[in-house]
C-alpha cells in the first residue's frame, strides 16, 4: 500500500494500521523525513516491510519515481491512498493571491491525477495488471464551500470528488475500485498550517457529535474501503465527519 503525505496526521496513521492489518507499506513525504522515518519504524513494529519516499505529489518526475521504487523495493502495488493534501492561511477569495491558488491546485488536484494515473497503468488488467484499489482523501469542505477560509482548497476537494466518481466507472471493468473519504474536522497539524492551530476546538460545537475526530477514526475508514469487506463499493464518498 502507498500512502502519500503519510509523515504525519491521517496518512501515518492509516500506514501505521495497514501495517497492523498485514500490509506492507511505502510512506510518502515532502519535507521531514525524520518524521517519515518514525513512521515507518512504527510500522515496522507490526512486522510490515516499510519504506520512505521523499516526493513532491505535485512533480511528475517525483511522481514518476516514487512508483517506481515501491515496484522495486515492495513489488507490484496494490493499494494507493491520495492522502497528501495542502491548504494555505484562512481568507477570502477576494484577498487570494492566483500562486496561492494555483499551488492548492497543483497539490490537491495535478497530485491526486499523476498518482492515480501512475496507478492506473500497473493496477489495470487492461495493461496487464491484477487490480486494486484507489482511496481518495477528499474532505466535507467540497460539500461546504470553505467560504471565509479557503475556497480554493474547498474547490479542489470537489475537484477529488468528481475525479473520484470519474475514475471510479472508467476503470470499474478492469479490476479497480476508486472511493473517496470526506474527513470532517479531524486532529492534525493541517489547521496550523491554516493559521489556526485551535480550530477543531472553536469549531467543534457545529458537529452533530460535539467533537472533533482523530486521525484513526479515518484511516479506519480508509482500510475498509481498502479491504475486501467493500467489496462492492466504487465511487463511493464517504463522509467521516461526526456527522457534519
Ligand atoms: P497534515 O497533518 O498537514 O499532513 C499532510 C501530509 O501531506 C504531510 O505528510 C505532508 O508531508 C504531506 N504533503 C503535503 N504536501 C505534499 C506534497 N506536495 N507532496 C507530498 N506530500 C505532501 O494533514 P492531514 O490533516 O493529515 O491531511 C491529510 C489529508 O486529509 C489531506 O488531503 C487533507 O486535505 C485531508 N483532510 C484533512 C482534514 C482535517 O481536519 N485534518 C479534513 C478534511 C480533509 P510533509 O510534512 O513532509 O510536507
Amino acid at each position: 500500500m502507498l500512502i502519500t503525505g503519510a509523515s504525519r496526521g491521517i496518512g501515518a496513521a492509516s500506514a501505521v494500521l495497514a501495517a497492523e492489518r498485514g500490509y506492507d507499506v511505502a510512506i510518502s513525504y515532502r519535507r521531514d523525513a525524520g518524521a517519515a522515518e518514525s513512521v515507518a519504524e512504527r510500522a515496522r513494529t507490526h512486522g510490515a516491510r516499510a519504506v520512505t519516499i521523499r516526493a513532491d505529489v505535485a512533480n511528475e518526475d517525483d511522481v514518476e519515481r516514487m512508483f517506481a521504487t515501491v515496484d522495486a523495493e515492495l513489488g507490484p502495488i496494490t493499494v494507493l491512498v491520495n492522502n497528501a493534501g495542502t491548504l494555505d492561511l484562512r481568507m477570502r477569495l477576494d484577498e487570494m493571491t492566483v500562486e496561492r491558488v494555483e499551488r492548492t491546485l497543483r497539490v490537491n488536484i495535478l497530485g491526486m491525477f499523476l498518482c492515480c494515473r501512475a496507478a492506473v497503468r500497473r493496477m489495470s488488467t487492461r495493461h496487464g495488471g491484477v487490480g486494486g484499489r484507489i482511496v481518495n482523501v477528499s474532505s466535507v469542505a467540497a460539500r461546504i464551500g470553505g467560504s471565509r477560509e479557503y475556497i480554493d482548497y474547498a474547490a479542489s476537494k470537489g475537484a477529488v470528488d468528481t475525479m473520484t466518481v470519474g475514475l471510479a466507472n472508467e476503470v470499474a471493468e478492469e479490476g479497480i475500485r476508486v472511493n473517496a473519504v470526506r474527513p470532517g474536522l479531524i486532529y492534525t497539524d493541517i489547521h496550523a498550517q491554516g493559521g489556526e492551530p485551535g480550530r477543531v476546538d472553536r469549531l467543534k460545537a457545529v458537529v452533530p457529535m460535539k467533537r472533533g475526530g482523530d486521525p484513526v477514526e479515518v484511516a479506519r475508514a480508509i482500510l475498509w474501503l481498502a479491504a475486501e469487506d467493500s467489496s462492492y463499493c466504487t465511487g463511493s464518498l464517504m463522509d467521516v465527519s461526526g456527522g457534519r
